[in-house]
């Protein structure tokens, strides 16, 4: 697999640091509303890369946090007059509904900053032994980024540039040393949640967050950090400054960027106020959509988001549910027509089935090639569509069954890496309806009868009729 690293400019083999093993960190969001989709975009594609290294067989340790203490959650709170641990608990259950709805994985671990701040506190003392940070006299503490000797070999800048162009923004009563130095710990003000540490009473700075939570998780060396391209500096360099200084080794093998998405060719952010919420698309669309939507281009372009685009991230979705639940329909007419359902179900491939299941193979391996190729999911989505014009042409109730369940299962394998759902709704409603008639066998079973006849009454009112027969409980719709 290629990856492009932004380390080095360039597309790279992939070399797990263990066999068989990925240790992955990606920045999350900052909880103080509810996400927008240009947010959407990093948990859509990293979601999507990580399927894939699962579908090659890798084991992935997938990191990702929720910034939970910061300026803008504390401006909120004041705002509304709650702690700011209110304001950060309500969005993480805000932002984890929209994942859901967006088929995002939960990560292995979603770690909180506020959860981790011994750990914090214990690297910013590793960097001050160190002779990589100093507290000032206010109880801040500064990172010494001119004594980092790679500074910048991230975001590919060079401290002299940088320090020219900080020369004039010096604040006065300021307590750095050098303008380019930046937080580890701030000191508490009024109001505001803080911990204590051996500097004071205070908080940490957003960039010690990540290296904490990234050691804790993966240790000292992982291989993929990711995150939006805004993120390369000066977050993620912080990132590196503070790790490879504290741990004395490298810090991530790999660093994967997403481009933006933009609107009206213009970045989307919250400053700016042109934005759309994921909770907004989810009125007029099914997240899907969205999700499909953003796989549509390749994760380092530049996205521009359009009704226009969605529309057609819309309907490409739906020819691909059409070819799935095609597939389901021609399933039922092969058994309604065979008199023996079990022998048909049981019936194998012809020869010229077995062909024409083999020549579909090349749709699956264009697409391992897309996504082998830097997670190309554009050029994957079209090896999808080349796949369900295929079916489309190859599929009819002469067919046996053994053949259309072999391709359904091509196209859903391919489906699930990308996240996309073919549920068929039918089905998924049958799904439904045995767990409810599994719930109401079990309260009956431990004699809890209200709730039995709760769910009887649940499932009429679905138009789902139940029978108890000596085999067990049938059903069927009114
Ligand atoms: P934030 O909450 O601003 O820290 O952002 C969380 C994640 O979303 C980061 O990885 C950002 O880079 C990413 N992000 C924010 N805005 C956009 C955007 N318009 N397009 C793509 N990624 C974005
Ligand atoms: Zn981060």
């Amino acid at each position: 697999m290629k990856i492009y690293n932004t380390l080095t400019r360039q597309k790279e083999t992939f070399t797990p640091i263990e066999e068989g093993k990925v240790r992955m960190y990606v920045c999350g969001p900052t909880v103080y509303n509810l996400i927008h989709i240009g947010n959407a975009r990093p948990m859509i594609v990293f979601d999507t890369f990580r399927r894939y290294m699962e579908y090659k067989g890798y084991e992935v340790n997938y990191v990702t946090n929720f910034t939970d203490v910061d300026d803008k959650i504390i401006k909120k709170a004041q705002e509304e007059g709650v702690d700011a641990s209110e304001i950060s608990t309500r969005y993480i259950a805000e932002c984890k509904k929209d994942m859901e709805g967006m088929n995002i994985r939960p990560a292995t671990v979603h770690p909180l900053a506020t959860q981790e701040i011994d750990g914090m506190i214990e690297m910013i003392r590793t960097l001050i032994e160190k002779g990589y940070a100093y507290a000032a006299a206010d109880g801040t503490v500064y990172y010494r980024t001119g004594k980092f000797a790679s500074y910048g070999k991230l975001s590919h800048k060079n401290l002299e540039d940088l320090q020219a162009g900080h020369r004039d923004i010096k604040v006065t009563g300021d307590l750095k040393e050098e303008p380019f130095d930046f937080v580890l710990w701030k000191p508490k003000k009024e109001g505001e949640p803080a911990w204590q540490s051996p500097w004071g009473e205070g908080r940490p700075g957003w960039h010690i967050e990540c290296s904490v939570m990234s050691k804790k998780y993966l240790g000292d060396t992982i291989d993929i950090h990711a995150g939006g391209e805004d993120l390369i500096f000066p977050h993620h360099e912080n990132e590196i400054a503070q790790s490879e200084a504290a741990s004395g080794k490298e810090f991530a093998h790999y660093w994967m960027h997403n481009g933006f998405l933009n609107i009206d060719n213009q970045k989307m952010s919250k400053s700016l106020g042109n934005f759309f919420t994921v909770r907004e698309i989810a009125q007029k669309y099914d997240l899907q959509a969205l999700r499909f939507f953003m796989l549509s281009a390749h994760y380092r372009s530049p996205l521009n988001f359009s009704a226009e685009l969605m529309e057609a991230a819309k309907s490409g979705l739906e020819r691909i549910h059409t070819a799935a639940e095609n597939i389901k329909r021609l399933q039922k007419a092969v058994d309604a027509k065979a008199s023996d359902t079990k022998a048909a179900c049981e019936k194998g491939m012809s020869a010229e089935e077995e062909s024409l299941y083999e020549a579909s193979e090349q749709f699956q391996k264009k697409f391992e090639a897309a996504m082998e190729d830097d997670c190309n999911t554009a050029d994957a989505v079209s090896a999808v569509f080349e796949l369900v014009k295929y079916i489309n042409t190859n599929v009819s109730s002469d067919h046996s069954n053994a053949y259309l369940q072999k391709l359904f299962e091509r196209l859903k394998t391919l489906c699930d890496v990308l996240g996309i759902q073919l549920a068929l709704k039918e089905e998924a409603l049958d799904a439904d309806i045995e767990k409810l008639i599994q719930e109401r066998q079990t309260a009956r079973k431990n004699k809890d009868f209200a709730r039995a006849d709760q769910i009887r009454d649940e499932l009429a009112q679905m138009g789902i009729l139940l029978k108890d027969t000596r085999e067990g409980v049938t059903w069927k719709r009114a």
